[in-house]
């Protein structure tokens, strides 16, 4: 999953208005933001394959320090700590931003989430490999369901996600079979292949995440500047 994780982000922050909304956005990234930099590492190992739609054009061969069951609750456990000092409200929701994206690859991804690091037994239910174009439709549909009990429950609090809900429209554009950059990227030749992918994975995270960590701030200030 790629924008259904950022569609999480803002139904988690519409559901827990009081938490601040970065634990939130780079919590539901967190995952994959790990991923890409374990790609480049040489930890993780992905593989070419232009056949591997709708968008990530690449066989996910080897992610198990970040995408098994384990570690996602490690990693998902370490991140909620964080924000323990803070408040235990903040650093609970943060652990569920960072688990859910664990939760959600699963219908998804090609049965290539292994239970621990080097575990034979794989999970992930296989949509993208099955249903290639529908997956992508499917994760778009649970986006806007998402985005809407977002929308229409910060509209209550008189907070405006408008601007969010156009910049992941983007994002879903972007991250199409037609149009996502991993198709260029796939075709580049070893070693230049896995290393972008590395960082388009990462930076596909974070960059976003922090757009939108802007967008909410503006949208709270307005309310602010209007009380
Ligand atoms: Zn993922």
């Amino acid at each position: 999953m790629y924008f259904g994780h950022f569609a999480i982000g803002v139904a988690l922050k519409a559901c827990q208005p009081k938490v601040s909304v970065w634990p939130i956005m780079i919590g539901v990234g967190l995952i994959d933001i790990l991923n890409g930099i374990f790609i480049i590492a040489g930890l993780d190992i992905v593989t070419p394959d232009l056949k591997a739609l709708p968008y990530l054009y690449f066989d996910l061969t080897y992610i198990d320090w970040d995408h098994s069951l384990l570690m996602a609750i490690i990693w998902s456990s370490l991140f909620g700590l964080l924000f323990w000092r803070k408040s235990r409200r903040t650093a609970i929701v943060a652990f569920i931003a960072a688990i859910s994206h664990f939760i959600v690859d699963i219908p998804l991804h090609n049965s290539d989430m292994a239970i621990f690091p080097t575990s034979q037994i794989k999970i992930g239910m296989g949509l993208w490999g099955s249903h290639p174009y529908n997956s992508w439709v499917l994760e778009i549909l649970f986006s806007i369901i998402l985005l809407g009990y977002g929308y229409v429950k910060s509209r209550k609090e008189g907070i405006n996600i408008l601007p969010q809900l156009v910049f992941i429209t983007l994002v879903i554009i972007q991250m199409s079979p037609w149009l996502s950059p991993m198709k260029i990227v796939a075709k580049l030749g070893n070693p230049y292949d896995y290393l972008l992918h590395g960082v388009l994975v990462s930076v596909g995270f974070i960059a976003p995440s922090l757009i939108l960590i802007l967008l909410y701030k503006r949208s709270y200030s307005r309310v602010k500047a209007i009380n």
